[in-house]
């Protein structure tokens, strides 16, 4: 399913957690990484998100990549479910 929205997105995402683990290896932090690993999990958790609604046409949340009109469906591995 071609979606360029999406597609631009997706490389953004995918392109600031990029940026927060060059910052890790280029030892820019402060001393404390563990922001920087923080936000570029996030950043990918969105890319990945944004690729499933690419690909299926459904939005899911980038937390708990539950689908956001409810219901629960499990698309991948490292899912975790809160209820
Ligand atoms: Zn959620």
């Amino acid at each position: 399913m071609a979606n360029h929205k999406l597609d631009t997105a997706i490389a953004a995402w995918l392109q600031l957690a990029i940026d927060e683990e060059h910052a890790i290896e280029l030892g820019i932090t402060n001393g404390d990484y563990s922001v920087f690993r923080n936000r570029a999990e996030l950043y990918r958790r969105t890319a990945k998100a944004l690729e499933y609604e690419r690909d299926t046409g459904i939005a899911i949340c980038v937390c708990c990549f539950k689908p956001l009109k409810g219901g629960k469906l499990k698309i991948f591995a490292d899912w975790v479910d809160n209820d």
